[in-house]
């Protein structure tokens, strides 16, 4: 089979201005909305305080579960700075060393940031099933860590709502994701809260039950970073009912003929696909471009997720 062109679309490219009219602004290469960088810095400061003054407070009064809340605080702060730096770094355009973009730099940092988060919350953990064993003192001076745990609910509620509605204004899915992150936050703290009341009555073991699910909370969140982030180092493919939707709407063209060795992968949070087709050998190199654009066209609009559509033609033998 003789190979007559070959087609190539880059949904991102600054030399297609019309594709990057369409994008939402956090979706454009190179720029990261200033609206989107302060409201993290706001939520980083957030938990840079609520960390040192949880720490701080669980320590005075004993209570396990509130220090667990504070490390938690700063893992996230952490995480905000993480953020930061990758909405600035891996928005970048394209250049000779990465023609592909920067999109995979995000991803690293987020499968280290991952890792790190479940050390923290093994550590964590294991700390806190160790003092449970070797038995601790009752909770003293309740009362400041009971201001410290409200304070916490009451500032992450407050930052839940005020990022969530930035998020929506500047229709930026990782500024919703963050805000919601918050709210997760807020509820983490009530559990504290609760624990620590229920300590302070004679109930210790629901301190360290408090810090131990605060412990595995920290290490979901770091697994599923880790995890998804993973997956996408990895070339892992587009999920197959998305992959039989697209083979279907090509087939649909009536001049393709035979569409086949369809291969995808994951780069940042869309998809590179590449496919053969077989074109009939009677059009003219035009007709047949034009085929290949209406149908690049088709796909890219039924198929937001994929960034880069690459096609590559075969003469039909079958007409
Ligand atoms: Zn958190």
């Amino acid at each position: 089979m003789q190979q007559v062109f070959e087609a190539k679309t880059h949904a991102h490219s600054l030399r297609e201005p019309d594709a990057l009219r369409d994008c939402t602004p956090t979706d454009v290469v190179g720029s990261t909305p200033r609206e989107a960088v302060q409201v993290t810095l706001l939520g980083m400061a957030v938990d840079v305080l609520l960390g040192a003054a949880k720490i701080v407070a669980g320590s005075v009064s004993g209570s396990h579960a509130l220090v667990a809340d504070g490390v938690h605080s700063f893992s996230d702060a952490v995480t905000d700075i993480m953020v930061i730096i990758m909405m600035r770094y891996s928005r970048q355009p394209p250049d000779n060393d990465h023609p592909y973009g920067h999109e995979r730099f995000e991803t690293l940092g987020t499968v280290m940031m991952g890792c790190l988060l479940v050390a923290v919350s093994l550590r964590l953990a294991l700390d806190n099933i160790r003092a449970w064993l070797e038995g601790s003192s009752a909770i003293e001076t309740g009362w400041l860590a009971v201001t410290i745990a409200i304070l916490s609910i009451a500032s992450k509620e407050w930052l839940f709502r005020y990022t969530k509605r930035v998020g929506e204004q500047i229709r930026s899915e990782l500024i919703v994701s963050n805000a919601w992150h918050s709210r997760t936050d807020a509820i983490s703290s009530a559990i504290v809260l609760i624990a620590i009341v229920g300590a302070s009555a004679g109930l210790e073991w629901l301190d360290f039950v408090a810090a131990i699910a605060v412990a595995a909370a920290i290490g979901k969140i770091g697994l599923g970073m880790a995890l998804d982030n993973i997956k996408e180092l990895v070339d892992t493919a587009i999920a197959p009912d998305k992959r039989s939707r697209l083979l279907t709407l090509m087939e649909q063209h009536p001049m393709l003929d035979n569409v086949h060795s369809l291969r995808s992968r994951r780069m940042g949070k869309k998809y590179l696909v590449e496919c053969v087709v077989d074109l009939p050998g009677h059009l003219t190199i035009q007709e047949g471009s034009g085929v290949i654009e209406e149908v690049r066209a088709k796909v890219m609009s039924v198929f937001p997720e994929i960034r880069e559509f690459s096609l590559r033609v075969e003469v039909s033998p079958t007409r």
